[in-house]
């Protein structure tokens, strides 16, 4: 029965985790995962989650007890107010707790599939590695296509393309991912009235957007800011759009072993919403029963407890902040250092733009290059050429080593 089996390719960020761990070189640096890491390159416990914790241990009424079918009742309902905001509290939306991002973006690709077989599902180019991969275990016979989003000859979002393409070959029905914050891997989001024009086309064609939110507060630090598009799209002339929301909080709560997420599917009415709990129930139900607890839990007693809330909002800022100081910090190494290329792309500018944030940019390396980085220098990025910004500060001498080979991308 299992020998007959293909071999299946073995998941990029996965290999290059196992490679840098088997790499013996003192000065490595891993400069692929999605992961923020502090100045010595450790995974960062946030100090509001460590609050969270002691709250919790030091409670003796603490059980393991089953989650409801939707989830940890306050963590759906934090959930949806660091989504939507304090004011949205409508019937038409149904929010469930999820197995991190993944699985919100897993469950909502299972429920489209099942309840409305979508033809295509567009993804932006490039796009996080993972959501191909999602649809094709999905639904393999939906039709994967790219809409033109990084420019790569000049380093910026390419709107028109995107416009373009969405307006004159997308169909009524079909389903197109958007990021919400942060974009992975380029770095650049739409600007607001970027945004607006790409909601005109998903209202206009009938398509039906799913926005994964990863990165909400890691942009700018701010929720409200960072979740702008979410409102945006859930206030739009009552509920011109059906679309959903795949939430994570592994990288804004730094809790990426505890698979918390949520999924919003924003319907047009009450009646429709009590239809797709019923199905994402059952769906959740014979794949994972029921959602993890204890990281809900740490989530929900951040939100909910005013002083603890103030201190996440601190490590958002000192996140976020630290990024912005990463991006500055490498572009003027390479500048000063006349590595071929131009590297302008890589600053943020929260007064100009919406743009260039968060945790990672494409570099512009090719993949021989991103593979003598690695066998040469120990530096790992993934083939893409896409560079985390969360390596620790010492990792940027091996621009240096790229400017001395002359290895520069352009
Ligand atoms: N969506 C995007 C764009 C991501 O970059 C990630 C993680 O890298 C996720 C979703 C999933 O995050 P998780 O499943 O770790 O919560």
């Amino acid at each position: 029965l299992l020998e007959q089996i293909p071999a299946a390719l073995p998941d990029n960020t996965f290999v290059l985790i196992e490679a840098f761990k088997a790499d013996t070189e003192k000065k490595k640096v891993n400069l692929s995962p999605g992961i923020y890491r502090d100045d010595n390159a450790k995974t960062w416990v946030l100090p509001s989650v460590k609050k969270a914790r002691e709250i919790l241990q030091a409670d003796p009424h603490l059980n393991h007890d089953i989650s409801p079918q939707m989830g940890y009742p306050d963590l759906v309902s934090v959930a949806r107010q660091i989504t939507f905001g304090d004011t949205l509290s409508s019937p038409s939306i149904t929010s469930m707790q999820t197995i991190a991002g993944t699985g919100a973006n897993y469950l909502i690709a299972r429920f489209l599939t099942y309840v409305a077989q979508p033809k295509t599902v567009w993804l932006s180019n490039p796009t996080w590695e993972n959501h191909p991969k999602i649809w094709r275990h999905t639904n393999p016979v939906i039709e994967q296509r790219l809409y033109p989003y990084y420019d790569y000859k000049t380093s910026t979002l390419d709107i028109e393309g995107m416009i373009s393409t969405m307006k004159e070959q997308a169909s009524r029905g079909d389903v197109i991912v958007l990021q919400a914050c942060a974009h992975n891997p380029t770095g650049l989001d739409p600007s607001r009235e970027q945004w607006e024009a790409i909601a005109n086309v998903c209202e206009e064609k009938g398509l039906f957007p799913i926005l994964d939110s990863a990165y909400q507060g890691f942009a700018t630090g701010d929720i409200d800011n960072d979740g702008w598009v979410l409102r945006h799209f859930a206030t739009r002339s009552n509920g011109a759009i059906e679309f959903a929301v795949a939430q994570s909080f592994s990288k804004n709560f730094g809790l990426y072993g505890e698979r918390i997420g949520a999924l919003h599917v924003v319907t047009r009415n009450h009646d429709t919403a009590a239809k797709v709990e019923a199905t994402l129930k059952q769906i959740s139900r014979a794949e994972i029963t029921s959602t993890p607890g204890f990281g809900a839990k740490v989530v929900a007693t951040i939100v909910q407890t005013p002083e603890l809330r103030k201190q996440w909002q601190q490590d958002l800022n000192t996140m976020s902040g630290r990024l912005r100081d990463m991006r500055k910090r490498l572009h003027d190494e390479l500048t000063k250092r006349d590595t071929p290329g131009n590297w302008g792309h890589l600053l943020t500018d929260l007064t100009l733009s919406y743009e260039k944030i968060g945790m990672f940019s494409m570099t512009g390396l090719s993949q021989e290059q991103v593979t003598i980085l690695k066998d040469m220098f120990h530096v790992y990025l993934l083939p893409t050429g896409r560079l985390s910004f969360t390596g620790s500060h010492d990792s940027f001498g091996a621009w240096y080593c790229m400017a001395e080979l002359d290895l520069g991308p352009y």
